[in-house]
């Protein structure tokens, strides 16, 4: 069976210890839910016992009242997960119990690894039966199989034998731990809540609990959490260079949190305002593609003195399950997502701003929208630079052919997506735009093809 490869993006939440653990945790994965939509779980410990929920579906579907009310408990951990359609299975959901000579572990996994396929062939060899097509399984095999006495020891063990990406956090009986990979690629933050120690992909999670943000959990850090909220860290692995995702503060991350240093809101309106000052352009109206592009146009319009109008409006409730009908009208393809304000456009010579140009199949769509609403001019401006390489470390890109900056030039893809002019943020203006870190803190592989962890060829897609 092949692996669920790249495709994973998950937030993790993790608590202990809180007499109502469960509750909170399904709060913080609902904070979390633009990390992944496609399936949430939990994992409660009550008395050294620990029990599992999860399904496909967004957290506010996935819970219900009474399935909570069972997760009983003062610790808990929690995930949700968006993969492609295909790979989405129940049995990829997690976190993901296990019972071993260890006793139950728990793990909630964001990242991918990128010698999983390497590492699972060769423990099927030996007689290892794997019950998912996730990554993450891996590192549970590997804990089950060291002989450390303590579990901290075990998940080192484990975790020292695979490389790539990984931020996660792990429950016991009696501990909750935290860990972040030594190149720090995806974020895990900590918090507290009285006695009750936290840790969530993001701090956005906290706010909604009213928990205080302590601080990240560092790169190459296990944090561990013993019953009574007190807290031991340590550094167990090899160092390495800091490699945290930038295109965590470009499009994935939501703006309202403090990520590596530095504010999410606050960096994507400095990358628009660096965006106007390197690609300036002629014009009547901003107009932010929601609600992705929305923080890089403030920042565009507040650098070129151009009015900022919402003239895309988006329908929030569109699910990924939504089939067009095959014969009456076909190819709604944006439209469904997106609706143009014809009264504000018309006539107008619009800078459409988003923050990525992945296919450039969306960017074609809405220019042509945008000009069937009236607009006299559509120039498109990217708070990113060009997407050349795919993500192997935990953002879903698709393979190299398909990223369109690949393979051609900028003017190239203007004509593309038919828009009167195209222009990116470029690598440098991205870097300079940081204010809280630096650049040789990040991994920027998808705009520059610098991969810190390489790719094992034949695991590797192209
Ligand atoms: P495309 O049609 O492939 O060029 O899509 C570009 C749009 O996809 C932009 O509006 C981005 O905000 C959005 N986008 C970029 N990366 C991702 C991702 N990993 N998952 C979902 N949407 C994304």
């Amino acid at each position: 069976m092949a692996f669920d490869k790249f495709k994973d993006e998950c937030g993790v939440f993790g608590i202990q210890p809180y007499c109502e653990a469960a509750n909170l945790t399904y709060l913080g994965l609902y904070a979390l839910q633009h990390r992944g939509q496609e399936s949430a779980g939990l994992v409660a410990a009550e008395q050294g016992r620990l029990t599992c929920y999860k399904r496909m579906g967004l957290v506010a579907d996935v819970f219900s009242e009474a399935a909570l009310r069972d997760l009983t408990g003062d610790a808990a951990i929690g995930h949700v997960r968006y993969s492609t359609a295909g790979e989405s299975r129940l049995e990829n959901a997690q976190p993901i119990l296990i019972t071993s000579h260890h006793g139950q572990i728990a793990l909630a996994h964001n990242g991918n690894l990128v010698n999983a396929v390497q590492i699972r062939e060769s423990l099927e060899r030996s007689g290892s039966i794997f019950s998912s097509t996730s990554d993450s399984e891996v590192i549970l095999h590997l804990i089950a199989r060291s002989s450390a006495a303590e579990i901290e020891d075990a998940i080192v063990e484990a975790l020292a034998q695979v490389s790539g990406a990984y931020s996660a956090v792990f429950l016991t009986a009696d501990k909750l731990i935290a860990v972040r990979d030594p190149h720090g690629f995806r974020p895990l933050a900590m918090a507290e809540l009285g006695e009750a120690k936290l840790f969530a992909s993001e701090t956005c999670a906290f706010d909604l609990i009213d928990a205080k943000f302590l601080r990240e959990v560092e790169p190459g850090e296990m944090v561990i959490v013993n019953e009574r909220g007190m807290v031991r860290s340590l550094f167990p692995f090899e160092k390495k260079p800091t490699r945290q995702c930038i295109f965590e503060h470009i499009y994935f991350a939501r703006p309202d949190g403090l990520m590596f240093g530095e504010s999410t809101q606050a960096y994507r309106e400095a990358l628009g305002m660096k965006l106007a000052e390197e690609n300036p352009v002629d014009a009547d109206l901003i107009v932010p593609v929601p609600d992705s592009g929305v923080c890089a146009a403030i920042g565009y319009s507040r650098q070129s003195g151009i009015p900022l109008s919402f003239g895309l409006i988006r329908n929030h409730y569109v699910g990924r399950t939504f089939i067009e009908p095959k014969q009456s009208i076909r190819h709604f393809g944006v439209k469904i997502k997106l609706n143009p304000v014809r009264s504000l456009i018309e006539g107008k010579r619009v800078v459409l701003v988003d923050d990525s140009l992945v296919r450039g199949t969306t960017s074609r769509k809405i220019v042509k929208m945008v000009r069937q609403a009236g607009a006299k001019e559509v120039h498109m401006r990217i708070s990113a630079p060009p997407t050349t390489h795919p993500c192997y470390y935990g953002i879903d890109t698709p393979t190299r052919n398909e990223l369109i900056a690949s393979s051609h030039s900028i003017d190239e893809i203007c004509r593309y997506i038919e828009a009167d002019s195209l222009a990116y943020v470029s690598r440098e203006g991205m870097f300079s735009s940081l204010q809280g870190s630096r650049q040789e803190q990040y991994c920027d592989a998808c705009f520059s093809g610098n991969y810190a962890v390489p790719f094992p060829k034949n695991g590797a897609p192209v």
